[in-house]
């Protein structure tokens, strides 16, 4: 049996993403962080070389290929530009809804033009008062004739203002807790809608992060995906599909902060010997190395599941536990490469500065990893594992 988790087509796309993401992506990232514009010359690039495809079957005129290989893409992308790999990563959060609940008619109208790349999509769950504690929103959408009219606000959306088709939850039964929301795709030209602002960040400076306003806007009922009440329910197992997007873009972070601090430790010199010579060095170079193929284990597992057809409840916990390791390491490996680069990589003509803000947001969007350790702790507890003790004294 082969060490290698990736077959050949799979590794084949992986050469195409990785070169890609070494000439046409490096060179841009430390401006796209610097500038904090939106890279639409990626968007393009992907559009060009069909990776939005990635995500979709070929019957939407997607590549086909599964989950293990999008995920793959993300983490190379991320290895050098974390808002590149993220572009890819909210294609797949905002198509989801439509993917697992959309009628024929919206799938038609809009898995082409989104698995082409001439929209993108944006995830609108998370408001003002309500993060972790979604079932908490306020955003209402009333039914009106044909359509539904929405009234609330939506807060710190990827993707704010470049999308062209926003995924969004709003309760149309304000009394019935998480039961009462329903979800909705909305087409940024809708009436009522508008992007109130976008927010200033730490890292994933190329990527906006927004406020949504609706202020009566009028949907059309035909935009309401699955049925009133479906809403909660789709809104969590998209999280549990999407999260792994998240957990590959913090592997790529990480694998791209160890790979730049062993190449940095190997020419870097005190004490008449390169530092990756020095014990203390050596050992952190190890401990990132071991950190990020942890999590890779975890992230690729999750993939083939998908791919091999795992039920839905298997995912919950699978994903959310890629999701905490990824992420994790991103935040600890960065760390570590900056102190292995010194006072260098405490500045930003280094890359490591970048990527250690890059990194932290991903212990925070889709579910902090608090709630990761919830979410692995309850499934946990569904487990019969009694057997295990059975005879220990
Ligand atoms: C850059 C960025 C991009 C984002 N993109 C999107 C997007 O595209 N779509 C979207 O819908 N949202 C998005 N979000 C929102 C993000 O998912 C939320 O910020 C996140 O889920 C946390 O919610 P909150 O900020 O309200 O924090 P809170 O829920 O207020 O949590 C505050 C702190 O309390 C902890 N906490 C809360 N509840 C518990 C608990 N029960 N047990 C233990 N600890 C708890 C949290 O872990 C956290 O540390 C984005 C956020 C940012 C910053």
């Amino acid at each position: 049996m082969s060490w290698e988790p990736l077959t050949e087509e799979q590794r084949e796309l992986r050469e195409l993403v990785r070169t890609l993401a070494r000439e046409r992506i490096a060179p841009r990232a430390a401006e796209i962080d610097a500038t904090h514009e939106f890279p639409w010359d990626v968007v393009e690039l992907f559009r060009e070389h069909g990776l939005f495809g990635l995500f979709f079957d070929e019957q939407w005129g997607g590549t086909g290929t599964g989950t293990l290989v999008s995920l793959v893409a993300i983490e190379e992308l991320s290895k050098v530009c974390a808002t590149s790999g993220l572009i890819l990563a909210v294609q797949e959060l905002g198509s989801l809804a439509l993917k697992l609940a959309g009628s024929p008619k919206q799938l038609e109208r809009y898995l082409p033009r989104l698995a082409s790349g001439e929209w993108l999509s944006a995830y609108a769950l998370t408001e003002a008062g309500s993060g972790s504690d979604s079932a908490a929103m306020r955003t209402r959408a009333e039914r009106d004739g044909d359509a539904y009219i929405l009234r609330g606000s939506k807060r710190f959306i990827t993707n704010a203002g470049v999308a062209s088709l926003y995924t969004v939850f709003a309760k149309t039964d304000p009394d019935a807790g998480h039961e009462g929301v329903s979800a909705f795709v909305v087409e940024a030209d809708t009436p009522g809608f508008e992007v109130a602002r976008l927010e200033p960040k730490m890292g994933i400076a190329g990527s906006t992060t927004g406020e949504l306003v609706f202020d009566g806007a009028r949907v059309p009922a035909e935009n309401l995906v699955g049925e009133e009440g479906d809403g909660f329910k789709i809104a969590m197992r998209i999280l549990d599909r999407s999260r792994p997007g998240v957990a590959a873009q913090g592997l790529g972070i990480a694998q791209g902060a160890t790979d730049y601090a062993l190449e940095y430790a190997r020419s870097r010199e005190t004490m008449g010997k390169p530092i990756a010579e020095h014990q203390l060095v050596a050992a952190k170079l190890a401990d990132m190395e071991t950190r990020c193929e942890a999590a890779r284990g975890l992230l690729y597992r999750f993939g083939r599941m998908v791919d091999e057809g795992a039920p839905d409840a298997e995912l919950t916990k699978a994903s959310a536990m890629a999701k905490l390791a990824c992420s994790d390491a991103a935040m600890w490996v960065t760390t570590e490469a900056v102190q292995i680069l010194g006072g260098y990589g405490y500045i930003k003509e280094y890359p490591v500065e970048r990527m250690m803000r890059d990194a932290k947001i991903t212990q925070i969007y889709e579910g902090t990893n608090e709630i990761q350790r919830l979410v692995i702790a309850r499934e946990m507890l569904k487990e019969n594992r009694a057997f295990l003790l059975a005879g220990v004294t």
